[in-house]
């Protein structure tokens, strides 16, 4: 690198340095948006070359997926919380697509994604998207795509209703909630394919749920699933 180049990125980074997302902790020049230390403590799942794994079973008796699977334990308090908070609520959505592109990588050299003919993010109620600004799943996907050269398609699934009050539900309240909210549009343009369903985090395993019923109104449709993070467990 040019040295003044350099001499003026130092600069830069000393009036305005650039933190780790997940610690707060200055990052060095090769690190984006988080820092090693953090990438390497992200308790990753390797869930994409393991067959019958905890995000696949939480569909055991539910919808039927080809496979799933998850990048990270969702942990409270821990990194990948604190990096999905970032994108949700600060807006960072960088970060989601870093996130995304990452796990990209992962997925396309586990051979998880071959015969994958597109990706869908879980969609938000247009209201809710209006008013965050972004759909974070989709945001996640972009990332994805940028890894695994995998086409994003957007506006066949589509969600119905809002389910903003779903947080304060009990789990069985927050099913039936969620049952029926997702429809299909131009269900004959995606027949016959392969698409992964992307999620932020799957906890209960419902909005998946509901979302796959309703790609099943496409003929031959075959779903799988990925989200970034997955809880361990649920009430
Ligand atoms: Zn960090």
């Amino acid at each position: 690198m040019n040295y003044f180049v350099s001499l003026a990125d130092d600069v830069i980074s000393l009036l305005f340095p650039r933190v780790c997302h997940a610690c707060g902790e200055h990052l060095v020049r090769n690190e984006n948006l988080i820092c090693t230390g953090c990438l390497v403590e992200i308790p990753r799942t390797g869930f994409e070359s393991v067959r019958d794994n905890f995000t696949e079973k939480l569909f055991w008796g539910r919808c039927r997926l080809e496979r799933a699977a998850s990048f990270a334990w969702y942990v409270k308090g821990g990194r990948m919380s604190r990096l999905i908070f970032r994108l949700k609520y600060d807006g960072y959505t960088e970060v989601g697509f870093e996130l995304g592109r990452i796990y990209g990588h992962n997925l396309a050299s586990s051979g998880f994604t071959e015969g994958i003919d597109c990706l869908v993010p879980v969609p938000l109620h247009k209201r809710k998207e209006r008013k965050r600004g972004f759909n974070q799943s989709l945001v996640i996907a972009e990332g994805i795509s940028s890894s695994t050269g995998i086409p994003v398609s957007t506006g066949y699934l589509v969600r119905k209703t809002s389910t903003a009050t779903q947080t304060v539900r009990s789990r069985i309240e927050r099913w039936r909630n969620v049952e029926g909210i997702f429809t299909v549009e131009r269900a004959d343009e995606i027949a016959g394919s392969h698409v992964l369903l992307v999620d932020d985090v799957i906890t209960t395993g419902s909005t998946i749920d509901a979302c796959c019923s309703a790609l099943m109104a496409a003929t031959d449709i075959k779903v799988s699933v990925v989200s970034l993070a997955v809880a361990p467990g649920h009430s």
